[in-house]
Formats: structure tokens, sequence, C-alpha cells
């Protein structure tokens, strides 16, 4: 029998463990995933896009386990009273084929998402940074701001989003983190002129330049999170080109990165190399570094995992027969009788 968790029980779960705990946890699994780099069989996700987003499939497998994800994007989702970033998933047993696991992953894309975002800027941004700017303040957003804060000490996060509900909203839901300072800025370079971490995460299906070099000082760290996809941007290429780049796995960051605007030799670091030591992280003070993320299936991988092992220790989940229990393995049609 396949394990089965939905929406209610992973948002149970989380509450209950915490999220900047399940986050603290995931990125533990997603570093010694990263450092397995050359285990996974990988591959760019298969994208069908149309006018207004794009459904994509996520696999990846080691020796053992396979993975993949379901995701899409729409960011004129909210009009229609759906998400613009809506998932499930499934790990799978390499040696039978057997569905181990099938979950949602919508909550725990973005748990994902921050915890790669976290993983990252520890090993990027400068040790002392203190304040962060946020650009985008939907879904994505208040997950980011947890791990930020807690994880690597941010105190104070000055946020801007073109619908300024949005940012109200993640004041509100964060304002149990007492020390935690957030401010709505009027405008980008307000929320980015002084921060020492960008993070932007905004949702528009357009080449669109969210920052650009005016906004920014040197030393920064900008955590990239909504250019995602052909047609989809958010830092000026300019930028882009002054900065030290880390994507995460490189085939399908140059189709859907911020780096697609530049040429497909423009050096960029695939970030497993800085966990493994195969490269450096920042090497100066005064360093641009930018983490382009895409996401990665290695990352949906790590967070299947995660949640296989926390439903073991909670005791949650539900048995579905998602595939046939046959007595006789070659009478798929008794199921009919
Ligand atoms: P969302 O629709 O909930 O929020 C996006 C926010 O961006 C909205 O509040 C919108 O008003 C704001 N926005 C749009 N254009 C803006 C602009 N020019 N300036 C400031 N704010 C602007 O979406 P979400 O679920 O938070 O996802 C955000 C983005 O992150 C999406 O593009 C999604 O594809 C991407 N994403 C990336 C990863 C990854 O691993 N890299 C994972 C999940 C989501």
């Amino acid at each position: 029998m396949t394990i089965f968790t939905d929406v209610k029980t992973i948002a149970a779960l989380t509450k209950k463990i915490g999220t900047e705990h399940v986050i603290e946890r995931l990125v533990t699994y997603l570093e010694s995933d990263f450092l397995r780099w050359a285990e996974f069989d990988k591959s760019a996700r298969l994208a069908n896009h149309s006018e207004s987003g794009v459904i994509e499939l996520m696999p990846i497998s080691d020796a053992n386990q396979y993975a993949f994800k379901y995701v899409n994007g729409h960011p004129d989702n909210g009009q229609k009273n759906f998400s613009t970033v809506m998932a499930f998933g499934v790990l799978a047993d390499v040696d039978t084929g057997y569905p181990v696991l099938l979950s949602e992953l919508t909550l725990t894309t973005a748990l994902r998402t921050a915890a790669t975002s976290v993983m990252v800027a520890k090993k990027l941004a400068r040790a002392n940074s203190t304040t962060m700017a946020l650009i985008g303040n939907g879904c994505q957003s208040d997950f980011q701001a947890i791990a930020f804060h807690r994880l690597l000490g941010i105190t104070k996060i000055k946020c801007f989003d073109v619908d300024r509900k949005a940012s109200e909203k993640l004041v509100r839901n964060l304002s149990s983190y007492s020390n935690l300072d957030i401010i709505i800025c009027d405008s980008v370079k307000a929320a980015t002129l002084d921060a020492d971490i960008i993070t932007t995460v905004t949702a528009d299906k357009k080449l669109a330049t969210i920052i650009t070099p005016d906004m920014i000082k040197a030393g920064v760290h900008i955590n990239g999170v909504g250019g995602d996809c052909p047609g989809k941007t958010e830092i000026d290429a300019q930028i882009l080109i002054k900065g030290s780049i880390f994507v995460e796995y490189a085939p399908q960051s140059r189709i859907e990165g911020d780096i697609q605007q530049l040429p497909d030799d423009h050096p960029v670091t695939e970030f497993w190399q800085v966990i493994a030591n195969k490269h450096s992280g920042r090497t100066s003070d005064d360093e641009i570094t930018i983490f382009d993320s895409v996401g990665f299936a290695l990352e949906d991988y790590s967070a299947l995992r995660l949640l296989k092992d926390l439903i073991v220790e909670h005791k949650i989940g539900e048995t579905i027969e998602l595939v046939p229990e046959l007595t006789d393995q070659k009478n798929l049609f008794e199921l009919l009788n």
C-alpha cells in the first residue's frame, strides 16, 4: 500500500513541529543530498507552456529512490481563486517501481524553497547580514522570511509588493516573531538599497527587471527565486554580469533562470560544488553573489525523503491502494470480478 498525505495532514504536521524547525531539518537533508550530487540521475524538468502559465514534471532518482513532482506556475491564477503555484509528488522504490509515498507538495514546496535559499545563503551571504529586502509578498514570502530570520539571523525585513495587501498579509502572518522588524516600503529601491540580502519572489510571466544596478550595494547577496521560467525574469542583466552566479542544475537554469538573459557560455557555478568544497562560495565582502534559483527536482526528492521520515516518527498519513494489490500477479482482471 502507498502512504498518502494531503494538505491538511502536512499543514498540521508543520504546525506541530514548527515551520522553522521543519525548514531547519530540511536544510540538513538538502545538504546531504547535494553532497551526493554525482549519484543522481538528473534532467531538466519537462515544461508544458500555455498563454496563462506552465505545468511541469520534475523527475530524479538515485540507486534506491525515484521522485517526481507535478507543479504549475500561473501568475494570474489569483483572479480565478486558484494559487499561482500548486504541487503534488511521489517517492517510489527504484528496485520495484512501487510508489511508496504520494503527497501534497504545495506547502512542502514553499518549505523546501525557503530551505534551499537558506542552505545557499549560509555559504554566500556575508556572515554579518541582518537586513533583507523581500520583493514579492505572496505565498512563498512568509516561508522565506521565517527561514532567513530563524536560521540566518536576519532581524529586519524591508518588504515590497505591487499589491500592498500582500505585504500587509506578510506582516500579519509574522506578527508572532517579536524579534523580527518588518517594514513595508513604497518602492523596490526603498527596500533594497541598504539590504545585505535581497530576496525576489515575484510572479509575473514576463521578462521583468525587478532589481536594477542602482538599487543594490556592494557585497549584497541576491536570492532570486521568482525568475524560474523561459520569458520570466526578475534581475537586470547588468547585475548578473557584475556578480558571481550560483545555480542549482545549469542545463535547467540556462533555460529557466534569470541567466536566460546571458550567453550560454557565461560562467556559473552549480551550488553542489560549494557544498562539496570544490568551489569557493563568497570570496570577499564586496562581492555580489547571486543565487539564480529555479527549483530543482533534487530539492523535492529531499523534501519527500524528509516527509517519509516524519510520517513514521509522527505516525501520520493514511495508506491507499494507488496501484493494485493483486493475489495473482498475472490476473489484473480479478479486480473486476
Ligand atoms: P504569489 O502569486 O502568491 O505571489 C507573487 C507576488 O508577487 C504577488 O503578491 C504579486 O503581487 C507580486 N508581484 C508581481 N509582480 C511584482 C513586481 N513587479 N514587484 C513586486 N511584487 C510583484 O506567488 P508565489 O507562490 O509566492 O510564487 C512567487 C514566485 O516564485 C513565482 O514566480 C513562482 O513561480 C516562484 N517559485 C520559485 C520557486 C523556486 O524554487 N525557485 C519555488 C516556488 C515558487
